[in-house]
């Protein structure tokens, strides 16, 4: 009897030491710990919990478990806790918890029961950890991801993913739109299948073997086929994606759609092409214009001496024959023989600026101008005229056909005189990408009305009795100016003077 009593004084010894043993190793526990009854009403709360909750143990015993859980989670918890109460197996949970009034922390843990040895339930067991930092880490990468997967879905620029074996991972609405597919339709399937079979050829054999071996291939051009059967002309740009061992995962491309440029493309060169049969046909008939003229123009001079011949035959030995009506007559045949011998001589003089630019060579303006008015000197001296210059360039060109321009231009001015002080003003000016030259008079002036008419060949304004002259000393000076790359234009007035321009592109060293 003794003995049994000792033993059950040393049990209980035993019995209290291992439940100090328990106790201290459930308090040094990291985990908040929580024991409950079946009412779930504290019956023990580890130091961890009460260092949690900022709380005394004994502040807390038989409080509700309930009260330290989000109010929104109360419910659910409640029924997890019935589920264990009745032995329905818990396995892990994730919650809110309410630390303090202010802060609610996401949590996870476990419910499980508490028996004796009876395997009567003595209570539950709430172990649960503070895992608000690892949620706060997964809801960024959630909401990161659903960015970077809102914006690839909606860039708009066509992109897709593949896998390794080829199958389409994901494509953006842009991509789904310019072939017309829905998502659900593409998913799954080898991007090779929307090539054209060339370019899937292309891809075989060229593009994907370059692209295993070097990750990566830029501006790949690619005809693929839309839902409808159209045919778009993109150019795919991909990057693969490789685990850690380096192996391939996935790829992602990024399709530029070039229909319109390619088609603009084609359609500038069939431009181009048509462009250049124009300009070829347009040289042609040019040529043989030009030589027509130069042939007629230079075969009709040979009847024409004949016919002058044969008047001045008629002249010399049937003047006597011949009354003064006769007379009258002849002399105007004479005239228009004339006449016409000097417009043949000029259309030829026209047709003979030639296009030949090999013979170009810097050619001072001043220098051509000063021939031009000595071999005027007579005429400049008879009617008075006064002219100047300043600021000539020197340009590239034909020195002969230059020389011919300036004389055309200063024999109208001296022909189309007015004032009583005759003059006319040379002037160059440097315009940056052109040289200008003006040639300005203050003779009759020009109704601005025929000032683009006056540059057409045998165009002129007044009669042959007002003022002699064939009309066509500007067509030459607009064919000489235009052969030197430059324009020609007058601004004038009836009465006020005329200013001739014409221009010369400046070549790179200024001239
Ligand atoms: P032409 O001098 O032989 O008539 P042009 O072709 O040189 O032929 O000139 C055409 C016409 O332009 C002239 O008939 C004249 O009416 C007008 N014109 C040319 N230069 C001047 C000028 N400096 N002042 C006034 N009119 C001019």
């Amino acid at each position: 009897m003794k003995t049994d009593a000792l033993s059950e004084a040393q049990e209980l010894s035993l019995l209290r030491q291992t439940n100090r043993l328990y106790e201290s190793i459930l308090h040094s526990l990291p985990n908040l710990v929580g024991i409950m009854d079946a009412n779930f009403c504290l019956t023990f709360v580890n130091a961890t919990f009460c260092q949690y909750f900022n709380c005394e143990a004994e502040t807390v015993m038989q409080k509700s478990i309930l009260e330290f859980f989000a109010s929104s989670e109360q419910e659910r918890i409640r029924s997890h806790l019935e589920s264990v109460k009745d032995n329905l197996p818990i396995e892990y949970l994730e919650y809110q918890v309410l630390q303090s009034a202010e802060y609610t922390a996401w949590h996870e843990g476990t419910l499980s029961q508490l028996k004796d040895e009876k395997d009567q339930l003595m209570g539950l067991q709430w172990i649960s950890r503070d895992v608000s930092e690892r949620k706060r880490k997964e809801e960024q990468l959630r909401k990161n991801e659903e960015r970077f997967q809102e914006l690839y879905e909606r860039t708009p620029v066509m992109v897709h993913s593949i896998d390794q074996s080829g199958r389409i991972l994901s494509v953006s609405d842009r991509w789904l739109q310019a072939l017309g597919y829905e998502r659900s339709e593409v998913i799954g399937k080898p991007s090779t299948a929307l090539l054209t079979e060339e370019s899937r050829r292309y891809a075989k054999e060229v593009v994907l073997p370059l692209y295993f071996e070097k990750g990566v291939v830029q501006d790949v051009p690619y005809q693929m086929v839309k839902k409808n059967g159209d045919v778009i002309d993109v150019e795919l740009s991909a990057t693969a994606e490789r685990n850690e061992d380096g192996e391939f995962v996935r790829s992602l491309a990024v399709l530029l759609d070039v229909t319109g440029r390619k088609r603009a493309e084609a359609e500038l060169d069939r431009n181009a092409d048509q462009m250049q049969q124009y300009i070829v046909n347009l040289e042609r008939t040019n040529k043989e214009l030009a030589s027509f003229v130069y042939v007629a123009s230079h075969d009709l001079q040979s009847p024409l001496r004949a016919i002058s011949s044969l008047l001045q035959i008629l002249q010399i030995d049937y003047q006597d024959q011949l009354d003064q009506m006769a007379h009258d007559l002849m002399e105007r045949a004479v005239n228009a023989t004339a006449r016409m011998k000097e417009l043949i001589g000029d259309l030829l003089d026209y047709t003979q600026v030639g296009q030949d630019n090999q013979s170009w060579k810097a050619v001072d303006l001043e220098d051509v101008l000063s021939g031009v008015l000595e071999d005027l000197n007579d005429l400049i001296h008879e009617t008075g005229m006064r002219i100047t210059y300043s600021d000539l360039p020197q340009v590239r060109g034909d020195h002969h056909q230059l020389k011919q321009l300036f004389q055309n231009l200063l024999t109208n001015g001296i022909k189309f005189r007015d004032a009583q002080t005759p003059t006319i003003h040379i002037e160059g000016a440097d315009q940056s990408t052109e040289w200008q030259v003006s040639v300005s008079d203050n003779g009759i002036g020009i109704d601005p009305e025929y000032t683009e008419r006056i540059f057409e060949i045998f165009q002129r304004l007044h009669t042959q009795t007002e003022y002699p002259g064939t009309g066509i000393g500007l067509a030459i000076c607009k064919k000489i100016v235009e052969l030197h790359n430059g324009r020609i234009w007058v601004e004038s007035k009836l009465g006020e003077g005329s200013t001739f321009y014409f221009t010369f592109p400046q070549s790179i060293d200024g001239h």
